[in-house]
């Protein structure tokens, strides 16, 4: 059965109607804000999540995440959906290439069954479990220490506040664990404590301490100031907890590799066994692509059909073009599309059919040359009898839709309609930006920028780097390309930014920002927002804020409600009161130009242009407009933001900077054919006001407006790491080593 989707409204969509082929490939394409995502991830992913949740017991969906339904008439035919995204893949420390692809589970029954000298058993070369781990590092192959000297402040006696550490304040129930212990006076400054009194408010134990709570007294054990936290934080994975609970946690220690197991993560037993003279670590530390060939090479007959498996699975990560990782890479440290590859590869050895794959622009990441891989990947999972569903601007991608559905024609409000259905050939000729977008024809630029200097690197070595020196020119547009793996973030975004730290780099992480960031905040408009409301109503300008007086009472303007546990993840739910909408009642009674100011949060950035005429909101509008987020409401919290819209975001936040050096990390991310029109003028216009730009870009019209290539290669991993080519656009064109020269002279044909 066919997906058919009746009256789809989430967000910007104008009640959309469509069906979606069963077993067959979808590309979902169209302007960046145009609503893909609200139609393919806000919509039907959410839908068949829900769908598929509502067939548990209540025990197990009490412990499911719960989704709203989306705002939809009616979906049917949906099957199973399984969503392949670019969000990090488990920022768990214990998780590497290796745990979440299976592969190290089916190397150590490898080792447990032919290493020597071995006990044989599996369990005993996991390092997530306790036969196996590291006793120091508990497995996670680095450990944390508590800095003493910076959680006491020797200066200041228990009574006038020397513990550092959060939540430890002045009258606090932390604070009391040692001010009413009776083991120290209270207002003797700590610098005149013994060594014996010292050693028993840091590591001290025995007896019992009295502490006043809300609900009366309580008898605690006593427990050193050091040793408590240790206990709650050293041990726990950082990762894991909330970003709140960390940034807290993060000043008071300091971490580094296991000097028991040296990052190996296993104990000394784990370590001791081996297999043709390599340990599990060394195994699990070795490139992908040399892993295959070490591997085939185990000849006992007894584990035969286990090294065919391990070599299958191996050869289907090869095959998308991450040969160049090693098991032992922590999934924390993989870019999006690095992350979005792997997690396909795990779909691509299951036997499961009938399912929908969810993918978002899959080609993140992948060089012209790396496509094809990915293409043969999505059609392999079709074949196999499943749903395909892709949000893609890649051209070359887009080509092997058997259905195209196209969304505009604009952005948010201008967009949210589906203006084009069929076939590739149909959508080269149709009237939409993306038809015109296929058809345009653009160019090498005519005439190249002359630097005015130039910044060198030299002698570059980190990770897979053969002692690169290179000179990016100054006063111009670079672009470094190369396939992935090839070494470009090593380059640019460790050696060069470590040798240049006033440069700014812009890039996909995420921002640190609190639950209460938005557009307006994050870009400083708030303030000159809050005194137009008051002007306009007599009223203070502090009442027009969610952070004071202005807030909904009940979630404190936050428009969700936050339960904060101690030392556990706080727990969100939406705020019933002011239905998310942040603020007080009365204060939505006032009215700018006709708006509240709740309404003037959700008015588009282009909207907002029109109805702020005041200079200095108008240019920091103006600036959100250029980065190609023209749609983004100025009220959106920022954590909705997807990886492409948060690096444009910071960009707009730094364009009004001067004369600088500029990094920016596959800026095309997220951007339609036509956004990326919009791009190349921004960046142009940097250049031409005296910055220097330094892109890494695959996107091959990116590539051709460029004053300077830098390639590397030839190959990712240990066959990359070289500078291949460097030269202007119309002499990579010419280059017969160069692969992305290659590209670029089929890509003009
Ligand atoms: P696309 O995937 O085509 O880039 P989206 O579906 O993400 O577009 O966005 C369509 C519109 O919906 C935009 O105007 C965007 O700002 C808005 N939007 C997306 N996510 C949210 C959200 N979580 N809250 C409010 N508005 C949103
Ligand atoms: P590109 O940006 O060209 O895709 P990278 O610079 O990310 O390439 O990677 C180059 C090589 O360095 C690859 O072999 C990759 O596995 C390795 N590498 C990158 N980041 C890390 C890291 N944090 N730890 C270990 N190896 C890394
Ligand atoms: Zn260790
Ligand atoms: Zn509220």
């Amino acid at each position: 059965m066919d997906i058919r989707i009746l009256g789809a409204r989430e967000h910007n969509l104008k009640d959309v109607s469509l069906t979606i082929p069963q077993g067959k490939i979808t590309v979902f394409t169209g302007v960046s804000g145009s609503g893909k995502s609200s139609i393919v991830f806000d919509t039907i992913a959410i839908e068949a999540q829900r769908q598929l949740n509502s067939t548990f017991t209540w025990f197990i969906r009490n412990q499911l995440p719960r989704y709203e339904r989306p705002h939809v008439d009616e979906i049917e035919g949906l099957t199973t959906a399984v969503i392949v995204d670019q969000n990090p893949v488990g920022g768990n420390a214990r998780s590497t290439v290796g745990t979440m692809t299976d592969i190290y589970a089916m190397i150590r029954v490898l080792f447990a069954r032919c290493a020597e000298p071995s006990d044989g058993l599996v369990s005993s070369f996991s390092f997530n479990d306790p036969r196996g781990m590291c006793p120091e590092c508990d497995g996670l192959g680095v450990t944390t220490q508590l800095a003493a000297d910076r959680i006491l402040d020797l200066s200041k006696s228990l009574n006038e506040g020397a513990i550092l550490l959060p939540a430890h304040g002045v009258g606090s129930i932390e604070w009391q664990r040692w001010a009413n212990s009776g083991k120290f006076d209270p207002d003797k400054r700590l610098r005149d404590y013994t060594k014996q009194e010292m050693r028993t408010l840091l590591h001290g134990t025995g007896g019992t301490v009295r502490i006043k709570t809300t609900k009366g007294s309580q008898e605690v054990a006593y427990e050193g100031v050091a040793d408590r936290f240790a206990r709650f934080n050293l041990k726990r994975d950082l990762s894991k907890v909330s970003e709140r609970t960390r940034e807290s946690v993060l000043p008071f220690i300091t971490e580094g590799t296991c000097p028991e197991c040296e990052g190996a993560r296993l104990n000394a037993a784990a370590l001791a066994a081996r297999i043709d003279g390599r340990n599990i670590a060394e195994w699990s530390r070795m490139e992908i692509s040399e892993l295959i060939k070490a591997v085939s090479a185990i000849t006992d007959p007894a584990v035969r059909s286990l090294v065919d498996t391990v070599r299958a699975a191996l050869e289907r990560i090869e095959e998308i073009g991450l040969g160049y990782l090693s098991l032992d890479r922590s999934t924390g440290t993989l870019s999006g599309g690095e992350g979005q590859r792997l997690k396909m590869v795990r779909h691509l050895g299951s036997s499961l059919t009938g399912l929908t794959y969810i993918f978002d622009e899959p080609s993140t990441g992948l060089h012209p040359r790396d496509v094809g891989m990915l293409n043969d990947l999505l059609r392999a999972l079709r074949d196999k009898g499943n749903t395909v569903l892709v949000v893609e601007h890649d051209p070359d991608v887009i080509e092997i839709a058997d259905h195209v559905v196209d969304v505009g024609p604009g952005a948010g409000v201008h967009g949210g309609q589906i203006v084009f259905e069929g076939t590739f050939a149909g959508l080269r000729k149709a009237k939409t930006p993306t038809g015109e977008g296929l058809r345009r024809s653009t160019a090498i630029k005519s005439s190249f920028r002359q630097p005015t200097g130039e910044l060198p690197v030299v002698g570059a070595n980190l990770h897979n780097l053969k002692n690169v020196s290179v000179s990016i020119p100054t006063g111009v547009l670079t672009v470094v390309t190369g396939v992935a793996g090839s070494g470009k973030s090593t380059l640019i975004g460790d050696v060069f930014m470590n040798t240049y730290p006033d440069a700014i780099f812009v890039d996909q992480s995420a921002i640190t920002a609190s639950s209460r960031s938005t557009p307006t905040t994050y870009l400083g408009m708030m303030d000159s927002i809050r005194k137009l409301f008051a002007k306009a109503s007599g009223a203070p300008a502090s009442l027009f804020s969610f952070n004071s007086e202005g807030a909904c009472p009940d979630c404190k303007g936050r428009g969700v409600i936050i339960t904060e546990l101690a030392y556990m993840d706080p727990v969100t739910t939406h705020c019933a009161t002011c239905d998310g909408r942040r603020f007080k009642e009365e204060v939505l009674a006032h009215r700018l130009r006709g708006l509240s100011i709740a309404d003037v949060l959700e008015l588009p950035a282009e909207e907002a242009l029109e109805f702020f005429p005041e200079r200095d909101l108008a240019a920091k509008l103006r600036s959100l407009v250029s980065v190609g987020l023209p749609y983004l409401t100025l009220g959106q919290p920022l954590s909705t933001l997807s990886g492409g819209e948060r690096q444009r975001i910071k960009l707009a936040i730094q364009l009004n900077r001067t004369a600088g050096i500029y990094v920016l990390d596959e800026p095309t991310t997220g951007l339609h054919m036509s956004d990326v029109d919009t791009l190349l003028g921004l960046l142009n216009g940097l250049v031409d006001k005296g910055n220097t730009v330094i892109v890494i870009e695959h996107n091959l019209d990116v590539v051709q407006q460029a004053d300077w290539v830098v390639d590397l290669g030839p190959g990712g991993g240990r066959d990359g790491g070289e500078v291949v080519f460097t030269g202007t656009p119309a002499q990579l064109l010419k280059s017969r080593t160069s692969l992305t020269g290659k590209h670029l002279k089929r890509y003009r044909q």
